[in-house]
């Protein structure tokens, strides 16, 4: 066999992008999920439940909107922040799912539209895994196009009466709060809806064939009254909601190359030990085409993701910008997990590889945050100036 000359985990030596502190929380997240991930997530995924116990290590780590400033949180720029969430989702996309619903999701848009009381009452919480959140946009009828919403928010005198459901909801039964987007007299504006509230119930999806380690729910209000100080004061119009999915999408943009990290190790590994017309898989043709092709992937998006990190921490990154991304990366995530499915044969349909989870997940984390679809459509407005979305 000849000497490999490169390093097939990075072949462009990307490491060398980033700083000392950036390489240290990539390795200490790395490290983390191997210790207490990896052994305990297959069971996990088949009993579809999720590894709750790791939240206050997580919160400890400083995990939990790191890329916030302040009220306990790490203030990371977006290369660490990105690779925190590569690194999770290298173990499986419900914990990375967890980190961004609780970091982009609830504390961004606490602490871009919150009261200074809201932000102090819960950033804190938040932030070290005490108290858990969930954030409510899309409805049975209103998925890709969240601003057909029905749920409603009636001003009384000092409160708001909501009415409506929730679905799909990442975390719902197990929220301490959720960040609930209502039609208002004053058009969509975003609500904090503490658990226990009169009039909110939240119940999990069963039966997921994707997302498994992940808490998926349906929330239900009916008359539920909350104090009119739980409005979150600076959110005007669907916008503010779609600022938080922008968050959101820019970590799974990165998330997502950690499992296809995951994929592309253990197909190129199974292939080098796999036996078959007595020489090792991974010397025949077609298996290299495939491997060639998941590295050249890889390669591409880790490197969009680290330009596109530089662009948010200098405050020059466009909506459409992060749309290139997250439908990119999760394409080229799905893909690599399909083929490398694929490549481990028979095994690569048992809970004991990681490749089968990983492609199952990949298929919800297409979907969520904005489809593959979507995105295009954002992609050529951006390009043409002509929305092709729909018919308003
Ligand atoms: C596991 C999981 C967790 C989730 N977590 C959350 C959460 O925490 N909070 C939350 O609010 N939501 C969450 N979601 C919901 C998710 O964001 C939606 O599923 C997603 O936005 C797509 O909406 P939909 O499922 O209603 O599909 P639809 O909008 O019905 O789309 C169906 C198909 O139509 C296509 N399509 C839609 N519009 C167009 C168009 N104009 N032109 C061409 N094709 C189009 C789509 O691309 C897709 O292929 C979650 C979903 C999953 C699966």
């Amino acid at each position: 066999m000849i000497k490999k000359k490169n390093n097939p985990f990075d072949f462009y030596n990307v490491e060398e992008l980033f700083d000392d502190d950036e390489k240290l929380i990539q390795k200490t997240v790395r490290e983390f999920i191997r210790r207490e991930l990896l052994d305990v997530i297959a069971d996990c995924y088949e009993k579809a439940e999720f590894p709750k116990k790791l939240i206050p290590q997580v919160g400890k780590l400083g995990l939990l909107g790191a890329n916030l400033q302040g009220y306990g949180c790490a203030g990371l720029n977006n290369t660490a922040y990105g690779l925190i969430l590569q690194e999770l989702e290298r173990g499986d996309s419900g914990l990375r799912s967890f980190v961004s619903v609780q970091g982009s999701l609830v504390m961004y848009p606490i602490y871009a539209f919150g009261s200074d009381a809201q932000k102090e009452k819960w950033l804190p919480l938040l932030q070290k895994g005490h108290a858990i959140g969930c954030f409510g946009l899309t409805e049975p009828d209103a998925g890709s196009d969240p601003g057909s919403m029905k749920t409603k928010a009636i001003r009384k005198k000092n409160s708001y009466v909501l009415n409506g459901s929730k679905a799909w909801i990442t975390n719902g039964t197990v929220a301490d709060v959720a960040v609930v987007w209502a039609q208002t007299d004053d058009g969509i504006r975003g609500f904090l809806v503490e658990k226990g509230t009169p009039g909110f119930e939240a119940k999990d999806i069963k039966g997921k064939l994707a997302l498994r380690a992940s808490v998926t729910s349906v929330l239900y209000f009916s008359d539920c009254e909350i104090p009119a100080e739980n409005l979150l004061p600076k959110t005007q119009g669907l916008k503010s909601a779609l600022m938080c999915l922008n968050q959101a999408r820019y970590g799974i943009s990165w998330g997502v190359i950690g499992a296809a990290l995951a994929c592309y190790e253990q197909a190129l590994s199974y292939c080098e030990q796999r036996k078959i017309f007595g020489k090792p898989l991974s010397s025949f043709q077609m298996i290299q085409e495939k491997l060639a092709w998941m590295v050249t992937e890889i390669t591409k998006a880790q490197l969009l993701v680290w330009r596109l990190s530089k662009l948010k921490d200098n405050d020059h990154i466009t909506p459409a910008q992060i749309s290139l991304a997250k439908r990119n990366n999760c394409w080229m995530a799905l893909e690599i997990a399909r083929m490398s499915r694929d490549m481990l044969g028979a095994n690569g349909t048992a809970y004991e590889y990681v490749v089968g989870r990983h492609m199952c997940n990949l298929e919800a984390v297409k979907t969520y945050e904005g489809t593959h679809d979507i995105h295009t459509l954002v992609l050529g407005e951006a390009l043409t100036g002509h929305s092709a979305f729909g018919n308003k």
